[in-house]
């Protein structure tokens, strides 16, 4: 077997009208990647021109900074949310639906958007009240400090997220008895992980994705199925699958997150630090950086510079998926059901983009060179028996 062209078979096998609606989809995705920054221009634009921070931050003079401050803050965050909700609607909701990517009825993606709206202004107001609080106290390092505390508040909302956030959003619950449950408890040992950490939740509420995830860190971590894997997969498939989670638990990818993304928010904020008076300028007002109502200016910048690094982070993302791949390979060896289960992923990755396309946009390696690497572990190990435990009944 030759598993460059098995690979190509097994992808070309998904059939033409399939692989054009991937890559319709995926393309249509990346489009919407840079759109997102003419909508946060247009936000950022229509905030600044309407003076509507700059009145309240007036009108709460009375106010602790601080209060004034969060105040400002929130209300920018409800505000954008608010005009870019159309865009969000056709994006989130409406195109989702339309390439069969989620069946979440309008009136319960509405529900949870705003409750993720609510959670975002509180969490993100903090910080944003925290990163001027260092505009004020640090001036010339606020960057430095603001980096710091980007850290922070990443390392809480991963460690509470699934014992406070995630609940808010969908149900997880201990995997049910039977062969499956064995299966992964037996593979979840093997790893030192405690068989109470696997869970399965009600993915399919938002989305019909197949997938499965790992969140939280240290004593909340833990390995969720989506239903839709659960139920859309064979026995192998789910072992494959949670065999590539319990990798990245297993080789700490979080904390790997955890650091890369407070690099770049160090390498962002110190960027908004430098570009923040010419931006402002082309944006029309001559608020000061350390003004909150500057802040439709300063998350414009932040936008179009993450989307600027987003490359490097994909890439890095990537690294971390070889490496889980890889994982699952040497411990539970099922090169055929995670191709099978790679397969299934094809719907809403485009599983053979260009090349560029992949370095720029993809968070995960393409489905066909995905699938190339576990036939060419298959190739490389043809006598290993791991894995090859006893079939469901
Ligand atoms: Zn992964």
């Amino acid at each position: 077997m030759d598993p460059v062209t098995t690979a190509r078979q097994a992808v070309d096998a998904l059939g033409t009208d399939a692989l054009q609606r991937a890559g319709a989809y995926t393309t249509g995705s990346e489009w919407i990647a840079g759109w997102e920054l003419v909508v946060a221009f247009l936000i950022a634009w229509l905030l600044l021109r309407s003076r509507l921070l700059a009145r309240l931050w007036m009108r709460w003079e009375r106010r602790s900074t601080l209060v004034r401050t969060f105040g400002v803050c929130t209300v920018y965050i409800i505000a954008s949310a608010l005009l870019a909700l159309p865009w969000s609607l056709y994006t989130e909701w409406w195109r989702e639906a339309h390439y069969g990517r989620t069946s979440q009825p309008l009136g319960d993606h509405l529900f949870q958007a705003g409750l993720s709206l609510l959670l975002s202004a509180v969490i993100l107001g903090l910080f944003l009240t925290g990163v001027y609080f260092f505009l004020h106290r640090a001036r010339e390092r606020w960057w430095l400090w603001s980096s710091g505390l980007a850290a922070l508040g990443l390392v809480v909302v991963l460690l509470l997220s699934p014992l406070l956030i995630e609940p808010l959003f969908n149900q997880y619950q201990p995997l049910g008895d039977g062969p499956v449950r064995q299966a992964l408890e037996q593979q979840a040992a093997t790893a030192g992980i405690p068989a109470d950490r696997l869970f399965v939740y009600d993915g399919s509420r938002q989305s019909n994705n197949f997938t499965a995830n790992v969140s939280g860190l240290g004593p909340f971590a833990r390995i969720a199925i989506s239903d839709v894997a659960l139920h859309g997969a064979s026995l192998e498939e789910v072992r494959a699958v949670t065999g590539h989670e319990i990798g990245h638990y297993v080789l700490g990818h979080v904390w790997r997150t955890v650091v890369v993304l407070s690099l770049l928010a160090l390498v962002v904020f110190y960027a908004v630090h430098r570009l923040f008076a010419p931006a402002a300028r082309c944006l029309g007002t001559n608020e000061p950086l350390a003004s909150p109502a500057g802040l439709p200016v300063l998350a414009l910048l932040a936008s179009v510079l993450m989307f600027t690094v987003q490359p490097f982070s994909n890439w890095l993302v990537r690294v971390g998926e070889t490496e889980a791949d890889q994982y699952s390979l040497q411990t539970v060896n099922l090169p055929d059901a995670m191709v099978a289960a790679l397969l299934k992923t094809a719907a809403y990755r485009n599983p053979r983009p260009s090349a560029l396309e992949e370095a720029l946009f993809y968070s995960h390696p393409s489905v066909e060179r995905r699938v190339r690497a576990a036939l060419q572990w298959k190739a490389d190990h043809p006598g290993s028996k791991i894995g090859r435990v006893e079939k469901a009944p």
